[in-house]
């Protein structure tokens, strides 16, 4: 971290803050200039407030050289992480299929759609049993009810299955559960983060649709600093002007957040649009902006669906996107 003093700043301030920085056990670089005095602070600044630091009278301005996120930051972990689950994986050259409905509505449903998307080649089924809603009078989804059928949907076709978490406290009924998904509206409910890192179980982190890519990290961050190194990321959509669409896609977070972090970033194209003809083609697009994966809403009957129909491909419309996924994954060399 770089601190820049103001001009002429009084020595005995500059001495106290110097010595502040010392007693943290941080390696002080002093550079005194004609005009400019630097600060370098070399050691782990990640809990220095740099908001706190650019208010003292003396500072001119506070720049970060490195991110604040040390687990998640691919200079600490040069090899791309993979997250194995039953026999898929993400990341490391293996690309990993999530499929399923919005939400479980019946057993007939899920095990419908779980026959379907693994003939299809989906290695993990998804499937919502508690659903945040925008307003308490849609469909909350079928709770206990609905993982207990994602877990028969397991053993009938072995697919492990992804489910949306959405209190800590329902945190007992996910023991059997593959993969935990904290959705875009949990991305920063950090107590629920913090207790995701002392489990030992996969984390689909989702992409707050408010949220930067840097706090998507540091969201990470918190999961993978309690001990739980099996996060995988996902884009799936911000909040632009543009309302055509359900949200925007952000597809340059893709290859940005593979320069900036080793963990797997998948793509969900249900959710970043809303529209169900365009998952194929965003699907595409993810797959070559070099995604490790992607999380697809699959519905028997889109028109019926209690929740996310609009977005929903049908079984066979989700062949067809898989078709052109396997082929754009052998052009990446990454393995399904
Ligand atoms: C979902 O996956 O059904 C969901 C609610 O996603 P998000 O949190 O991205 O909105
Ligand atoms: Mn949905």
């Amino acid at each position: 971290m770089i601190i820049i003093l103001k001009r002429n700043p009084d020595q005995s301030k500059v001495d106290i803050f110097v010595e502040e920085f010392r007693q943290k056990g941080l390696d002080i670089n002093y550079s005194k200039g004609e005009t400019t005095t630097i600060i370098g602070l070399i050691g782990d600044t990640l809990s220095l407030d740099m908001d706190l630091l650019r208010a003292n009278e003396i500072v001119e301005d506070v720049k970060r050289i490195t991110e604040p996120f040390k687990f998640a930051n691919r200079k600490f972990h040069a090899e791309d992480a993979q997250i194995l689950v039953g026999e898929g994986a993400f990341g490391a050259g293996k690309f990993g299929v999530i499929a399923g409905p919005c939400s479980v509505e019946s057993y007939e449903q899920i095990i419908e759609v779980a026959k379907r998307v693994k003939a299809a080649g989906a290695k993990f089924l998804r499937g919502g049993a508690f659903k945040p809603r925008t307003s308490p009078y849609a469909f909350q989804g079928l709770k206990a009810e609905g993982i207990e059928m994602l877990l028969e949907a397991k053993k009938v076709t072995g697919l492990p299955i992804v489910t949306e978490l959405i209190s800590i406290n329902h945190l007992d009924l996910f023991d059997e559960v593959d993969v935990i998904q904290v959705g875009a509206r949990n991305m920063q409910n950090f107590e629920m983060l913090r207790q995701l890192g002392k489990l030992n179980k996969p984390i689909l982190l989702k992409r707050g649709n408010a949220s930067s890519i840097e706090e998507l990290l540091m969201s990470a961050e918190y999961i993978l600093a309690g001990g739980n190194s099996n996060v995988i990321l996902c884009e799936r959509g911000i909040r632009t002007f543009e309302t055509a669409t359900r949200n925007t896609l952000d597809i340059s977070a893709v290859p940005l957040i593979k320069r900036l972090s080793h963990l797997p970033i998948i793509v969900d194209p249900s959710h970043a649009t809303g529209i169900s003809a365009l998952v194929k083609p965003l699907a595409k697009a993810s797959v070559v902006s070099g995604a490790d994966g992607l999380i697809i809403e699959v519905h028997p009957m889109p028109s019926q669906a209690l929740c996310d129909g609009a977005q929903s491909v049908t079984p066979n419309e989700f062949d067809a996107i898989m078709a052109d996924v396997k082929l754009l994954c052998q052009m990446e060399n990454k393995a399904l």
